[in-house]
């Protein structure tokens, strides 16, 4: 690891300001950035620790919604009496990801912020456009069994691999945020993530330095609330497949999937397909798709994991 300084913030805009610093970053769980930091990927000079923010409350909204602070942990998230009764999708996401453990660290924002899981993207002697710039896809014509099979680009074929940000998505949330020169912003999760590009290094739409400060909740829908993530193993591994959901009484409702894009995957006119099945829905969600030989499986594999996720809603 090389060596960095560190400092404790007391407040968000001092945060925000000391982060714009060249070299400078946020550590919160620090359950993703210090292994990165450990093999060399991550090499930030100064760290700002957030932990002391006061950002770790959930509070309900004049409008009836959620307001979770960035500090708030997963398992105290997942816990919440009110995310358990109105937005169950977050929780049941919430754990089925990682261990208990790690959840007791892991921080809202640092769970929508975490790295992808490609394992060319961890090993530094491959070339990877999003560790060093210009430098190539060591997954393309790879071993690719993992990655996405949507929206990627000729420069990363990577997923993201957060599993709450998939039920973010089907929650429409909004990422609250404070920026170095102290003015705030609210950005939709559906603009948060971005698809690799030409820049798979530029992962979402924050700014250098530029600190969340919570993720905010509308007002909850009603409806079944489902989240099923397909992996190889039952715990501690990462969605091959996921796939989110809220289906109300008639049928209708709102879907997005995990492990298949760079971005937690939701295409909104895939949703009126919804009454007439799995089938129809996954086309309309997958009518994009470029798989590799080797995650090709992925296909029928959403098409399986919808059907499960409807067969759960009509129970
Ligand atoms: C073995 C293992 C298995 C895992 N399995 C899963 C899984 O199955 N599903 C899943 O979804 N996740 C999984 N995870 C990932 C885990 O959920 C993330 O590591 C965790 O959520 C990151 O949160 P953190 O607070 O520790 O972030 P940190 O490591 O502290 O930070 C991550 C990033 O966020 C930035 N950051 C942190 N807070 C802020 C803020 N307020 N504003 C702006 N930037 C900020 C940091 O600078 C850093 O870039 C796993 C992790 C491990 C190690
Ligand atoms: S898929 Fe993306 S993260 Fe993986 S090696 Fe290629 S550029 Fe790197």
């Amino acid at each position: 690891m090389r060596s960095f300084t560190y400092e404790r913030a007391s407040s968000p805009a001092e945060a925000a300001a000391a982060a714009s610093a060249e070299g400078a970053k946020f550590i919160a769980g620090g359950t993703n950035l210090l292994d990165l930091m450990k093999l060399e990927i991550e090499t930030p000079t100064h760290l700002i620790d957030v932990n002391d923010l006061a950002l770790d409350r959930i509070e309900t909204t004049p409008e009836g919604g959620l307001r979770i602070g960035a500090l708030v942990r997963n398992t105290d998230l997942a816990a919440d009496e009110r995310v358990r009764r109105d937005y169950g999708l977050l929780s049941r996401a919430l754990l089925a990801g990682a261990s208990g453990q790690l959840r007791n660290k892991a921080t809202t924002a640092g769970n929508l912020l975490q790295r992808t899981r490609c394992p060319y993207f961890y090993d530094t002697n491959q070339p990877c456009n999003k560790r060093q710039p210009g430098s190539g896809c060591a997954a393309i014509g790879g071993f690719s069994r993992q990655h996405a099979v949507i929206g990627a680009s000729e420069m990363c074929i990577a997923t993201h691999p957060s599993d709450m940000a998939v039920a973010m998505r089907v929650l429409d949330a909004t990422v609250e945020t404070v920026r170095p020169d102290g003015t705030a912003r609210s950005i939709p999760i559906a603009e948060f993530h971005r698809l690799p590009g030409d820049t798979p290094h530029v992962e979402n739409a924050l700014i250098p330095g530029e600190l969340i400060t919570a993720v905010t909740l509308p007002r909850p829908v009603g409806g079944t609330h489902i989240y099923h993530k397909v992996r190889d193993r039952a715990s501690y591994a990462f969605a091959l497949v996921s796939a989110g959901a809220i289906v109300q009484r008639d049928g209708t409702g709102h879907i997005a999937l995990g492990g298949v894009a760079h971005k937690p995957w939701r295409v909104e006119a895939a949703e009126a397909e919804l009454p007439r099945g799995a089938k129809a829905v996954a086309e309309q969600l997958l009518a994009d798709a470029k798989p590799t030989q080797e995650n090709a499986f992925k296909l029928p594999l959403v098409e399986r994991t919808l059907a499960a996720v409807l067969a759960e809603a009509r129970t």
